[in-house]
């Protein structure tokens, strides 16, 4: 029987992780190279990608930074030219966007830019590895929302419809490509305290009150009580990208203190 020191070692294995300078993705990163994996870390924020790749030097593992705007796509296919030598065992697609904005006022500037990097760039990101490693096959966790699954807060119309894509783009490729050896899932986070949500809720309490009352509403669905860390979330897509998850394909998994279930 394998240990399970080694299922959930990635040593040896390369990971790309996206949106990697802040919140949940600098919390995988951490982990990843705990667990021994090289990093590829990519973020549109390069003086932040730059700081944490000297946080993380001390776990002893290589660490590659790009700086990539995720929402154009001829810059995604230049990443994958760069590292077409070095390519990833494992991908996490979990950079995202989630500007708030009441629906009758959403242009289509707007919608485009939420759609590309939230769904577009992982689509993109999917089709590369899959094209480039081929029949090497690897493993893929892509990050949606509980938003996708329970629309909940007002104004993020746009947003639940990017990571409900998430989850369809995920189940469809899992199907597609299980038996050339890929395993593919996603991972919906709820509730989790980060740079991202921090900034979210500052503007909501200065100009959006009307969003308070929901986002009360929000916490107090939580079973747990409690907002999550992005270490709780980080720590699932360790199981998720390691071999403790050898048998699970297509899967939806939610890391939301249970809020979905409430
Ligand atoms: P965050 O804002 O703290 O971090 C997101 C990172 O993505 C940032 O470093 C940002 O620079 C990067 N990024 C944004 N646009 C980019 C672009 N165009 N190109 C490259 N990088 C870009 O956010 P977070 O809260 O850590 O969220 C991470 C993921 O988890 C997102 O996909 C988000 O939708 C999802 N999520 C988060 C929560 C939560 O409660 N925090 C809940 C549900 C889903």
């Amino acid at each position: 029987m394998v240990s399970i020191e080694e299922l959930i070692s990635l040593k040896g294995k390369r990971s790309l992780i996206t949106g990697a300078a802040s919140g949940i993705g600098r919390a995988m990163a951490e982990r990843f190279a705990e667990a021994g994996s090289d990093l590829i870390l990519i973020d549109i924020q390069d003086e932040k990608l730059h700081q944490v790749r000297s946080e993380l030097n001390r776990y002893g593992v290589k660490i590659k930074i790009f700086k990539v705007d995720l929402s154009r796509k001829p810059q995604i296919d230049r990443l994958w030219i760069k590292i077409k030598n070095n390519l990833p065992d494992i991908l996490v697609n979990n950079a995202g966007i989630y500007p708030f904005r009441e629906f009758v006022d959403i242009d289509e500037k707007h919608y485009q830019k939420v759609m590309d990097i939230n769904l577009n760039s992982v689509f993109w990101m999917c089709q590369n590895m899959i094209k480039l490693r081929g029949k090497a096959g690897g493993t893929i966790v892509n990050v949606g929302s509980i938003e996708a699954l329970l629309p909940f807060k007002k104004d993020l119309a746009h947003y639940s419809s990017s990571k409900a894509g998430v989850i369809a783009l995920t189940r469809a490729l899992a199907n597609e490509h299980g038996r050339k050896k890929y395993k593919i899932n996603v991972l919906l986070p709820g509730g989790i305290i980060t740079e991202g949500t921090k900034g979210a809720a500052k503007l909501i309490f200065k100009f959006k009150k009307g969003l308070l009352d929901s986002a009360l509403k929000f916490k107090g669905r939580i079973s747990l009580g409690r907002l999550g860390e992005p270490d709780e979330v980080a720590k699932m897509a360790l199981v998720m990208a390691s071999d403790l998850s050898s048998y699970m394909s297509g899967a939806i998994v939610a890391v939301d203190g249970g809020f979905l279930s409430a």
